[in-house]
């Protein structure tokens, strides 16, 4: 029954999530996500093709390897024949550097250059080589089968003008130091849907495409490439997230260090795991509960509204890279697929760029189904929920069938 299956994995930096897909129908035969990794809490969700929803605890402080070990062990225990059909397995890899610009298969090479890629990426790229070298020992008979798929490959069109800093020339030419992007698969894949929804060719698209989820980012994507996103040199800069800051003023963090004595790496933890949505109400990065309390709490509408007010802030100046050609805004991610509120707050901002909420339809949109929020005059916003796991077990298969050895 099982045709060639793609097992996807994205190691995050305290969760691991994954699916086992076939390549040529995109049929999704089992995801879940093993998450709260190396804390009391650790666990594994995993939900079928019937969408059950099972729960499996893990060892307290399970490690990303643990995790997989557990995941693999259920399907070859539950699910022999799925197991034994997987034929190349896909990494989600954050950051490709300056070297890896497109889906690689995964060699000593390639990990060599996402290990240098690790301080554009420092929370993600060392967990995704975890899953890459545990992947090897677990598949020893797939070992050249593992295939690198990049967010940063989406940004491979930026232009000088949207990708360099003004900071001394050298800096990039011999370090590197430029805006890279990430979330680039996810805004790959919204790309490619709006363009299916609205009719209108990928070649001639023009997007504002919002991925709003624990990390955020906005990219502007003109005639179907990206042309500017939010994101820097690392995933830390642009958009507020959930618990990383975003835009500052670079001088804060001298200040932090100079007059408050605060060690830059306790200032790195603060604008990284102590900020964003969570610095802003002091307790909380979990949206669902900011959204539902954004009347009757202060700090959750502070909170959202200041959110909303960066977005709209980046929603504009990208609008104005379209020539006045802009086709429709975006949203996906966690947040940008289910907060209603954020999409209401930062759609209102909009009409004089021709965007109308139709509050009704906002409201409607759920259970991971697309659809335009927008009233018939307006000009469209979708809601997309993302699938960055089908564009990765669709380059791993284009990859791997394309590989012949000799
Ligand atoms: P990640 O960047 O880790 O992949 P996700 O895209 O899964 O993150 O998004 C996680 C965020 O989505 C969290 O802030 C969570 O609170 C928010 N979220 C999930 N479901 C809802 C919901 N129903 N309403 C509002 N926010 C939600």
């Amino acid at each position: 029954m099982y045709n060639k299956l793609i097992l996807v994995l994205n190691c995050g930096s305290s969760s691991l999530k994954f699916a086992i897909i076939d390549s040529n129908s995109n049929i999704v035969y089992i995801n879940g996500i093993a998450e709260c990794l190396y804390t009391k809490e650790s666990k594994l969700l995993l939900q079928d093709q019937k969408s059950k929803i099972k729960k499996i605890n893990l060892n307290e402080n399970a490690s990303h390897s643990e995790a997989l070990r557990v995941f693999i062990n259920f399907i070859i225990n539950k699910k022999k024949k799925m197991y034994h059909n997987i034929y190349a397995i896909g990494h989600r890899v954050v950051h490709g550097g300056e070297k890896l610009k497109k889906s690689v298969i995964i060699d000593e090479n390639v990990i060599k250059d996402i290990e240098d890629a690790i301080h554009f990426a420092p929370t993600h790229n060392p967990a995704h080589l975890i899953g890459i070298r545990e992947s090897f020992k677990i598949f020893p008979k797939l070992l050249n089968k593992n295939v690198a798929v990049f967010d940063t490959s989406f940004y491979k069109d930026l232009k000088e003008k949207s990708y360099l800093y003004a900071i001394p020339y050298y800096l990039y030419k011999k370090y590197g130091i430029r805006r890279y992007g990430a979330h680039g698969i996810s805004h790959f894949y919204v790309t490619r849907k709006a363009s299916k929804i609205l009719n209108i060719k990928v070649e001639k698209i023009n997007l504002i495409s919002c991925h709003l989820g624990n990390g955020s980012s906005i990219s502007a994507i003109k005639q179907g490439k990206c042309i500017d996103t939010s994101m820097g040199m690392t995933p830390l800069e642009g958009l507020i997230m959930g618990t990383r800051s975003g835009d500052i003023d670079p001088s804060i963090i001298f200040y932090l260090n100079e007059v408050l004595n605060i060690s830059l790496s306790n200032i790195k933890k603060m604008i990284t795991e102590q900020s964003g949505l969570l610095g802003l109400t002091e307790y909380t990065n979990d949206c669902r509960y900011i959204e539902n309390n954004y009347d009757n709490k202060l700090e959750c509408k502070r909170a959202i509204d200041i959110y909303c007010y960066r977005l709209i802030k980046y929603i504009g100046a990208y609008s104005i890279l379209m020539n006045g050609k802009l086709d429709a805004i975006i949203f996906t991610g966690g947040i940008g697929e289910n907060s209603s509120k954020i999409r209401e707050i930062s759609i209102k901002k909009l009409s004089t760029l021709g965007f109308k909420l139709d509050q009704d339809k906002n409201l409607r949109i759920k259970n991971k189904a697309w659809g335009i929020i927008t009233t018939k005059n307006s000009k469209p916003v979708i809601v997309i929920p993302t699938k960055e796991e089908l564009i990765i077990a669709q380059d791993t298969a284009k990859l791997i069938d394309n590989h012949k050895e000799f």
